[in-house]
Formats: structure tokens, C-alpha cells, sequence
């Protein structure tokens, strides 16, 4: 799930691996380690903590040697601890590491005690490596043993193993976890992510699921699920900056916030023409595939399902289409309705997530009429996978917790439902309303990013809190949810939205003192209704934080602080709404002291279900 870089060069790889593995450090880890050959001899250091730890260790101790793999764990089988931590090894020949999870690790473990092979970790990792030692002693070489080995693994990997034996050669399979491979001059690479491999090359190759590759400093040959030699495509990386740098903010979450406007901008570019959203938004054969539309199935995890869930209001209220939200991990796991002419649109930075991925190819399955795909990583499974695709542009986002992705979706959201408005109830005056507000709203998100600083005083109240609850109301309600989400994951505050009209319908037993109570209220046709639900919670001792239109008729007293956001308006206003929350969750968990970018417990991009 976490971060794997390898690589087969002429120079000594050590410092080439750190650096991919710091790259990757924003999907969140427990510990990290690297393995080299080097004359012959495998070697390895590993380390619980951070990437530095490990930088540290290879200082004090350098690892010579032109061959080598390295990896940061998020544990999943066994408590995070060096002993537990990749690359784990058979005996002192063969070395792996993986990400993702092995089902039948139990069973092929019995097995392996069986013939002799003594485990020296709790992880499910460590049968990969017995069973490749195994199978080496009856196949032609690696290639051939670590095919044989993947026939017999059921879950999800991205591996890579190197054999000692065997020095200038890694060998890597790819099933439900992504891998890349990087091509240099005279020497080669492999990676979970082509991030971690950017200050080497720019040309990659995505491997397909069921892939296995054998990759040499010259060569790289690449064989499919059924061992037959295949082509996968080369492509210069389309990553235009260095997203491994923090530039002046001191985390990447607040640089992420505040490149909203440049990340919307470059959204809608080329994607807005005489006062309509273009089809070729969503791909060159889009007009054919949406005209038909007439239900649309959300299916995302996480933030991403908040976006999906600001979007059935919009499709169902202004495109005329029915709509449907679900969380992937559910979605997958249970017998749903097929209506006709439905599109199933997911929607994941990663393009990885993996329940969201294995939810797609069910729908696939199912005979949904096209699907769509709201995707931040170019190339990801779920990009190649979907019959169409909105490339989000967002740039690459680092902090663990999503800020300027949300806000792309939410966009990426408002085209779709304009343009598939166009073929049912929009009017041409709501169409081109939409198209118009999306063209204002980086400007409107650099008015409201200046709410940074009374966001930051307003936070101080939250530093002594353990819970918080968030209010909405029609498409601000997943707006509370996002907020809600931010707080949690950032400041560890037990955070909870709910729709405000479901107040009295039992939160309302929580109001007292200590639990702050957010509010968001533009100024729409459900203020009055909202309004009333304040009252109530006033009526109970509650103190409220309103985020309100400038124009909303609230006054900050004793009980409420208000803050006024700028009028925007209904089209973009959850988009609006969601900066000042994503700034005080920010600023809350900066006076918590918290890791603002790798918040305990979180992945970046979760690849196992
Ligand atoms: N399941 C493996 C472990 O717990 C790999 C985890 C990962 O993807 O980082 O060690």
C-alpha cells in the first residue's frame, strides 16, 4: 500500500532509493528499509519511523552496490517494528518487498514450516520470499520462480525480488497494487509511483495487472498473466512540477490549500467554450457515450465520496438525471439495481483505490452503459480501465489529507452535470450560469483563502475540544461531512456532520459547552430552515461557529462567532464553503502539534480494501 522503489544501475542505487522512498513518504508509513548487492552479498538496513531514520542509518553505515530494492510499510499483517519492516528476506539469498496484502498468507506459511523455511516476521510478506527460494530450486531462474510464485498468491501485491545469485536483475509482478517501470541510460527502475523516480527519468511504462517483468540494467522484458512476452507502452511522465517541494509553507496540506486557484484554473482549461462545458472534458468519444445518460451511479471512498455526494444534489436538482452515491467498499460487496442507460462514474485522486477499482470492473460487469472515471494520476488503473476519463490536473497532492482534490472533483462534479444537463432538463441559461461560475471560482477561492487568519484565532478555541459537530443542509451537508473528515484525520478530534434538520432527531442530546458546534450557511433557500435549527441549538448551551454569507443576517454574541464568506454564487458555493473548514482543521491540528502531512494510522492512496 506504501511506497516501493528498485533499481539496477552501474553506480551504487542507495541514494537513489532514499530519495525515491522520501517521495513517497507523503502516503503516510511506519518504517522503511533498503536492500543491496553488492559483490555478491545481500545487505540490508531497515528502520521503524521516519525515511530520515533510515537516511541516518545508510550515513553511518553506507550500502555500496548497483542493485537494490527499498520500501516504507504501512503495516497490515504484524505491528509495525523493524523485524516487520521490508525488504524481508529468505536466508541470505533472496530479498522482497511488497505492498498490498496476501489472503492466503496463512495456509502457503504452513505449508513453507513444512518444508523447513523458518519465518523470521509476522508479516504476509515474508511467504513471497520462501516461495520464490522454493521454486528456485526447480525453475530456470527468478523470472521463472517468481511466475510460479504468483500463481499461487490470492490478494493483492506489487512486488519486487532481487537473488543475490542473481545480481544485476530485479523481478516485479503487479496484481491490484500499481507499478512502474522507469527507463535511464544504462540503468533501470521500478516504483509503486513514477513520483519516486523523477529526479532519475521521465519515461515510463505502466505495468497491466497480472504483469511480470524481468528488468536488467539494458533490458526489460515484461510477460502477462499467462507468461506471454507483451509490449506495455512507453510515456514521458506528464508531471510538470516538483511536487517535492514544500516551497515556502511549512506543510504541503497548507501549499495545497492555497494552490486551489491555480489547480482550478488549470481544471477548466480548454474545457469551457461559448458559455458551455465541452463533452471532450471527459474524453474525445464523450458526446457519444453521455447523450444517452439517464442515471448516474457514484462510486468513491473517503473525500472523493463526499464530492460524489454534493453531486447527486446537482444532477438530480439541475441535470434532471437520477443519481446514486455509494461508498466502493459497500457498492462491491452487494447485489444493486441496474437501471437503464446508466453511467458509473468513480471518482479517486489515485486512480488506485482499491475497492473503488474492483467496484468499477463489477459495474463493468454488470452492463452499466458507459463508465467514467474522475481521476488525479494519469496512466492509474482507473484511467486506463474506464471508458472515459476527467484528468483532474490538480497537480500532485501530497498532504495525506485531500484539500485541492476535493475541490477539482467538485468542479470536475459541476461540468458533468452541465454536460449531461445539456441532454436532458438544463436550460441553455443554466448551462451557461454553470460555466460561468465555474470560470469565476478560482478567483472567488483566492477571496475566501484570505479568511486564512481569523480562521487561524478562531482555531485556538478548538485546542482544548475532544468533539465537534458539523451542520448542513442540502449540498452542504457533504460539505459538514468533508469538514467533519479534515478535523478527524488531522487533528484527531472526534468530528461528526449531520444534516441539520436531523438535529433533534438524537445530536441534539450531545449540545453542551464542550462541543463546538460548525455551522455552514450560505445564503440559499434552505437559510430560514437552517436558522431555526441555530436556535436550537443556542436554546441548549451550545457554542457556534457560523460560516455564513456575508449577506446572511448573522451577528456574532456570546454563543455564536460568525464568519462571514464571501457571497458566491449557488453553483460554487460547497466549493466555497469548504476552504474556511479545510483552514481550520489545518490550523487546529498545527496548535495539537500533530503530523499535519502524515497523520498517524493513514495512507495516502489505499490500494488494499
Ligand atoms: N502486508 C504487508 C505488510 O504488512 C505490506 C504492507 C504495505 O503495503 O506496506 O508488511
Amino acid at each position: 500500500m506504501c511506497g516501493i522503489v528498485g533499481a539496477v544501475a552501474q553506480r551504487d542505487v542507495a541514494e537513489i532509493l532514499i530519495e525515491g522512498l522520501k517521495r513517497l513518504e507523503y502516503r503516510g508509513y511506519d518504517s522503511a528499509g533498503v536492500a543491496v548487492i553488492h559483490q555478491g552479498e545481500l545487505t540490508r538496513t531497515r528502520r521503524v519511523g521516519k525515511v530520515q531514520e533510515l537516511a541516518d542509518a545508510l550515513q553511518t553505515a553506507p550500502l555500496a552496490g548497483g542493485t537494490g530494492i527499498a520500501h516504507t510499510r504501512w503495516a497490515t499483517h504484524g505491528e509495525p517494528s523493524e523485524r516487520n519492516a521490508h525488504p524481508h528476506q529468505s536466508g541470505s539469498d533472496i530479498a522482497v518487498v511488497h505492498n498490498g496484502i496476501i489472503e492466503n498468507h496463512a495456509k502457503l506459511r504452513e505449508m513453507l514450516k513444512g518444508l523447513g523455511y523458518q519465518f523470521n516476521s509476522d508479516t504476509d510478506t515474508e511467504v513471497i520470499c520462501h516461495l520464490v527460494d522454493h521454486e528456485l530450486k526447480s525453475a530456470p531462474g527468478l523470472l521463472a520462480a517468481v511466475q510460479a510464485t504468483v500463481k499461487q498468491l490470492e490478494g493483492a501485491y506489487g512486488t519486487v525480488v532481487i537473488d543475490r545469485r542473481d545480481p544485476e536483475r530485479l523481478v516485479v509482478a503487479r496484481s491490484g497494487s500499481p507499478l512502474v517501470i522507469g527507463f535511464g541510460l544504462g540503468e533501470n527502475f521500478v516504483a509503486s509511483d513514477q513520483l519516486a523516480l523523477l529526479p532519475v527519468t521521465r519515461t515510463f511504462a505502466f505495468l497491466e495487472e497480472g504483469d511480470v517483468a524481468e528488468v536488467t540494467r539494458r533490458e526489460v522484458h515484461i510477460y502477462d498473466l499467462d507468461g506471454n512476452p507483451v509490449v506495455r507502452e512507453k510515456k514521458e511522465s506528464e508531471i510538470t512540477h516538483d511536487a517535492g517541494d514544500k516551497g515556502e509553507y511549512r506543510h504541503y496540506m497548507l501549499k495545497e490549500i492555497y494552490e486551489q486557484p491555480m489547480a482550478l484554473a488549470r481544471t477548466l482549461e480548454g474545457r469551457i467554450a461559448q458559455q458551455r462545458v465541452l463533452d471532450s472534458a471527459f474524453g474525445d468519444n464523450a458526446a457519444e457515450l453521455l447523450k444517452d445518460i439517464k442515471h448516474v451511479q457514484i462510486i468513491a471512498c473517503g473525500t472523493s465520496y463526499h464530492a460524489g455526494m454534493a453531486a447527486r444534489y446537482w444532477l438530480e436538482d439541475w441535470a434532471g438525471v437520477s443519481c446514486n452515491v455509494e461508498i466502493a467498499s459497500e457498492f462491491r460487496y452487494r447485489k444493486s439495481h441496474l437501471f437503464p442507460n446508466s453511467l458509473l462514474v468513480t471518482i479517486s485522486q489515485s486512480g488506485e483505490t482499491a475497492d473503488t477499482l474492483a467496484a468499477m470492473r463489477l459495474a463493468k460487469e454488470m452492463g452499466y452503459k458507459a463508465t467514467l472515471t474522475i481521476c488525479n494520476a494519469p496512466g492509474s488503473s482507473l484511467v486506463r480501465e474506464s471508458d472515459m476519463a476527467y484528468m483532474m490536473k490538480a497537480g500532485a497532492e501530497i498532504g495525506v489529507a485531500s484539500t485541492k482534490a476535493f475541490t477539482v472533483q467538485l468542479a470536475g462534479l459541476l461540468m458533468l452535470t452541465a454536460a449531461l444537463g445539456r441532454y436532458n432538463s438544463m436550460s441553455v441559461e443554466m448551462q451557461a450560469a454553470i460555466a460561468q461560475s465555474l470560470q469565476s471560482m478560482p478567483a472567488k477561492v483566492e477571496q475566501a483563502l484570505g479568511l486564512d487568519d481569523a480562521i487561524a484565532e478562531l482555531a485556538e478555541d478548538f485546542a482544548d475540544k475532544s468533539h465537534a459537530l458539523f451542520l448542513g443542509r442540502g449540498d452542504q451537508y457533504p460539505i459538514a461531512m468533508e469538514g467533519a473528515l479534515k478535523l478527524k484525520e488531522i487533528s484527531y478530534i472526534h468530528a461528526e456532520a449531520y444534516a441539520s434538520g436531523e438535529l433533534k432527531h438524537g445530536p441534539l442530546a450531545l449540545i453542551d459547552a464542550d462541543m463546538p458546534v460548525i455551522v455552514v450557511a450560505p445564503n440559499n433557500e434552505l437559510l430560514e430552515k437552517l436558522k431555526s435549527n441555530v436556535e436550537e441549538v443556542r436554546a441548549r448551551g451550545g457554542l457556534m461557529y457560523v460560516f455564513a454569507d456575508v449577506d446572511a443576517e448573522f451577528a456574532s454574541d456570546d454563543t455564536m462567532k460568525v464568519i462571514p464568506v464571501p457571497h458566491c454564487d449557488e453553483f460554487m458555493a460547497p466549493l466555497i464553503y469548504t476552504i474556511p473548514l479545510q483552514l481550520l482543521s489545518y490550523h487546529v491540528a498545527l496548535i495539537k502539534g500533530t503530523d499535519v502531512d502524515q497523520p498517524r494510522n493513514l495512507a495516502k492512496s489505499v490500494t488494499v480494501e
